[in-house]
């Protein structure tokens, strides 16, 4: 009988060999995964650990979009780095306690030496910073909400939002992410706190109608107390004024969130890095590890340079487990989670195999890809609608305009091909167009001819 750990280590080294021959998307459908799920599994016996590690990879490669695939063209998934899956790997054999620190000491310093290269990449000092991994943008959105509302209001940590004299809103761009709208739900303020800031013609949120916005919140008795830029929009990939917006936060005292989820990878360009400046004006950041940074799913990180603020949202005190009284806070005293898988440890070996010069490289390489596209798309008669320096293409064609066919049919006849995947979306204007997104740092050139050969199939379909 093999090993399961070692059977599943090869299954998923062969699979990174082979997935460049893949198509794109499986041939699975859910209804097919299902019965078989129900004829194989009926869990009534125990069975040999080899053979069903073999079905879950076979059932994995027939039925996903591969999202590591160098033409996935989709969101911001992440190809991962080869080092990262074994180290992600031994997280899972050891299993470390992240919780407290003094339970999984290597864990925690594995995981904030990564965090204090990254910081140091925001233009961050990492001892005056209190940053953490999460599940993702997400929740690291979550943990800005909650931070800055208790930084804004210590009486919510007993009382909750009730206590206070007015509603607390808080305003991002109309392109930004709808993890805002959970965030707010979860927070307890109710979805219509999030005020949504129109932008302008570039689709960058507009630094006066901000300031008028809060201006208005305030005269009306609520109580404005976050605004977040986005650094790489999801759909169109445009990164909002930073620093204009940084100061309208410092002039009228509310707290600057910058989610950098994807587009935080630009940090460590130094040809990209100044399209994010002003990012060190920010009380917080989103930085997701699984995007540009190719982690595996799993790895968000959070980073607030108010040391303190996480400790006084998140600090709970039990028998079982004590607060640190004076010197290292444990990671569940100043995060939401409390037992959690080591995410760094796959963080700090994508990093680490790559390094500082390999990371630039990897990043230059995909935001090229990005430029490349733009150029072979125009020259195939596409039209690039959208500017930015970060590789999403959003794009369309007179053949749409014309109502010959729709964004919706053209990326589901790509997509039905298996040659690449790419997805349609809707500009913050109203505007439906195609998205294609470098995301797969194995992307290379003949890729992007082999997206166009598949769009312009499309368009004849
Ligand atoms: C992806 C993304 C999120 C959400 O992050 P998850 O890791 O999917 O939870 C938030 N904001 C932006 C800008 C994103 O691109």
């Amino acid at each position: 009988m093999d090993d399961p750990i070692l059977r599943a280590a090869r299954l998923a080294a062969r699979h990174f060999d082979e997935i460049r021959h893949l198509p794109v998307t499986g041939p699975a459908r859910l209804p097919d995964l299902r019965q078989h799920l129900a004829s194989a599994w009926d869990f009534a016996a125990p069975r040999d650990p080899a053979a069903l590690i073999d079905d879950l990879a076979a059932m994995l490669r027939r039925g996903s979009v591969h999202v590591t695939h160098p033409r996935y063209f989709g969101l911001f998934n992440p190809s991962v780095i080869r080092s990262s899956i074994g180290a992600a790997t031994l997280a899972a054999a050891f299993n470390p306690q992240t919780a407290a620190w003094t339970h999984g000491p290597a864990a925690y310093a594995i995981e904030q030496h990564v965090l204090a290269f990254l910081a140091r990449r925001i233009g961050w000092e990492p001892q005056d910073v209190s940053s953490h991994f999460c599940s993702g943008g997400q929740e690291a959105n979550t943990t800005a909400v909650v931070v800055a509302l208790t930084h804004a209001f210590p009486q919510i940590r007993t009382d909750g939002v009730r206590a206070l004299s007015g509603d607390p809103v808080l305003y991002v761009s109309s392109e930004a992410h709808h993890s805002f709208e959970k965030a707010a739900h979860v927070a307890g303020l109710g979805r219509r706190a999030v005020r949504r800031i129109a932008c302008d013609a570039d689709l960058r949120m507009d630094p006066a109608a901000l300031l008028a916005a809060v201006r208005d919140d305030r005269a009306a008795g609520r109580l404005p107390f976050l605004a977040a830029a986005t650094a790489g929009a999801t759909s169109s990939g445009v990164v909002d004024p930073i620093a204009e917006i940084a100061a309208v936060c410092a002039n009228e005292s509310i707290w600057f969130h910058c989610d950098a989820a994807w587009g935080g990878g630009a940090l460590l360009s130094p040809a990209l890095r100044p399209h994010l400046a002003g990012i060190d004006r920010a009380d917080s950041v989103t930085w997701d590890a699984h995007k540009w940074l190719q982690a595996p799913l799993g790895s968000g990180m959070f980073f607030t340079r108010h040391r303190d603020a996480p400790r006084a949202a998140f600090a709970t005190d039990s028998a079982y487990m004590p607060l640190a009284r004076g010197g290292i806070d444990d990671p569940f005293s100043v995060s939401h989670q409390w037992s959690r898988r080591a995410a760094g440890i796959a963080v700090f070996a994508a990093v680490a195999e790559l390094g500082a010069t390999g990371l630039a490289a990897m990043i230059d390489h995909m935001a090229a890809m990005g430029r490349a596209l733009r150029t072979k798309l125009a020259a195939a008669g596409w039209r690039v609608c959208v500017e930015t320096p970060l590789p999403v293409v959003c794009f369309t064609h007179d053949a749409i305009d014309a109502g010959r066919t729709t964004t919706s049919d053209i990326a589901r006849a790509v997509n039905a091909s298996a040659a690449a995947w790419i997805s349609p979306t809707e500009l913050a204007d109203g505007r439906r167009v195609v998205r294609a997104c470098i995301t797969s740092h194995r992307t290379v050139e003949t890729d992007l001819d082999a997206l166009v050969a598949a769009l312009a199939k499309a368009l004849d379909a």
